[in-house]
């Protein structure tokens, strides 16, 4: 049958189902409108370059076999290889990995890694899972991604859902394949098969760092901003490998961690919480839940509460237009990827809540997974002081390129955060061109 519609005029729906998707292009057009972008560089960052769907059948331990859906996807790779983790969720799904693999790319990018944007995972619940079941996922996810991924192809690591021992049996399941040890093919990996000292911490550390920057440059600027202190008050949303590290950091910082939470519920003590006390009750119960020197507190409520800092360090899409109104923080760090929507940051910017972008934010594991794939694939190893000045002195550039960036254009700190990502990339993807 005849179509009127030519098929260059048809836009793509395979990609942009999640809200996570759709708000990473929009703030994409934010940016690319802000700063003037080349229409053409604009058209090839809203959509991967590549992905990969995948069926991982299982052997459960009840004997049954069961079947999950994977991904792997490869938003840019103009300036190196992929880069990004694997997410075991159960709302996992290719569209929201997409979203997450093109915020790698300028996260990579604007932090000034030789490194492209990609990101994994496969839906399913990983508190359903045993260890053995774990492993037995992670080894044939990893045997059928197997061909799109290497230490000069694309290179994962932890994610929510996922650890260190999951990267040991990605890099072991890897080099079985292959037949010899490729420790780069994954970072994030445990210290004993060649995984860098100070990478479990690099995420909520370069938090912390990030949230001392916002803290002095609000000072330089003479806005009304808070110190970090004795006097700051703090939230944690999401009490895990990123918020459990940020607070432990902030806590040694002298502030008041007041607030803190997992998907199981919240604690909360108005003088503020005992963080050596509660990362030894987390490190027992695996949960803050029932932690005995703190009140009970809900998610929605840790949320809303009246701190300095808010650090929603969980999953994306934790605070919306339903219930932006209720936060009263005046510095939100996004610890973990998209926890505030593109018009839920609208309002709070509005409201003059100075908000440390995700890319910028959180960049720190990547930033440390980069130095673990360089001594690995070096074969020489820092030890962790070097690792940590190092990530320091990546941060502290980035942030001011951002700050930078935001002074010149006049826009919001997540705008800017793109932009900087945009600018080092634009430049990079007219020098190589475009095939044929
Ligand atoms: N999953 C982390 C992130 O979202 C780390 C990625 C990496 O180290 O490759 O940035």
């Amino acid at each position: 049958m005849a179509s009127t519609t030519k098929s260059h005029d048809l836009n793509s729906h395979l990609w942009d189902t999640s809200a996570l998707y759709r708000d990473a292009v929009q703030q994409l057009d934010e940016a690319a409108r802000v700063m003037n972008l080349d229409l053409n560089i604009a058209e090839r960052l809203k959509v991967p370059k590549r992905a990969m769907i995948v069926s991982v059948p299982i052997r459960l331990d009840n004997g049954k076999i069961k079947v999950f859906e994977g991904y792997r996807v490869q938003h840019n790779m103009t300036l190196g290889p992929g880069k990004g983790g694997i997410r075991f969720h159960p709302e996992v799904n290719l569209s929201e990995v997409a979203g997450l693999a093109m915020l790698m790319t300028f996260k990579c990018s604007l932090t000034g890694l030789p490194l492209g944007g990609a990101k994994g995972g496969v839906r399913v619940d990983p508190n359903q899972l045993s260890r053995q079941e774990h492993q037995a996922l992670m080894r044939r996810y990893t045997t059928e991604i197997n061909t799109i991924i290497g230490p000069d192809k694309d290179i994962p690591a932890p994610d929510v859902g996922t650890d260190a021992q999951h990267m040991a049996w990605m890099m072991d399941t890897f080099s079985q394949e292959r037949g010899f040890t490729i420790p780069g093919v994954v970072t994030g990996k445990p210290i004993e098969v060649g995984g860098s000292l100070g990478r479990a911490e690099s995420t909520g550390r370069g938090v912390i760092y990030t949230v001392q920057h916002a803290a002095k440059l609000l000072a330089d600027r003479g806005e009304a901003g808070p110190k970090i202190d004795s006097t700051t008050t703090v939230s944690v949303h999401g009490y895990g490998k990123v918020g459990a590290v940020a607070a432990t950091e902030v806590h040694q910082l002298g502030c008041k961690v007041l607030a803190a939470s997992d998907y199981l519920g919240g604690v909360y003590n108005k003088n503020g919480l005992n963080i050596p006390k509660l990362n030894e009750w987390v490190a027992r119960n695996k949960t803050v839940v029932g932690f005995p020197e703190a009140e009970p507190m809900s998610n929605a409520d840790l949320l809303a509460l009246k701190v300095d800092v808010l650090i929603p360090a969980a999953i994306d899409g934790v605070i919306t237009m339903e219930n932006v109104h209720k936060v009263q923080a005046k510095i939100i760090a996004e610890g973990a990827n998209g926890p505030i929507s593109t018009d839920a940051m609208k309002v709070l910017e509005d409201k003059g809540v100075f908000i440390i972008p995700d890319v910028l934010c959180n960049a720190g594991g990547v930033i440390v997974s980069y130095f673990e794939w360089v001594q690995g694939l070096q074969n020489f190893f820092w030890n962790e002081a070097m690792v940590n000045e190092k990530l320091a002195e990546v941060l502290a550039m980035a942030f001011k390129r951002v700050a930078d960036v935001q002074t010149r254009y006049k826009c919001g700190m997540k705008t800017a955060a793109l932009i900087s990502g945009v600018e080092r990339l634009n430049k990079a993807m007219l020098l190589r061109g475009l095939f044929p």
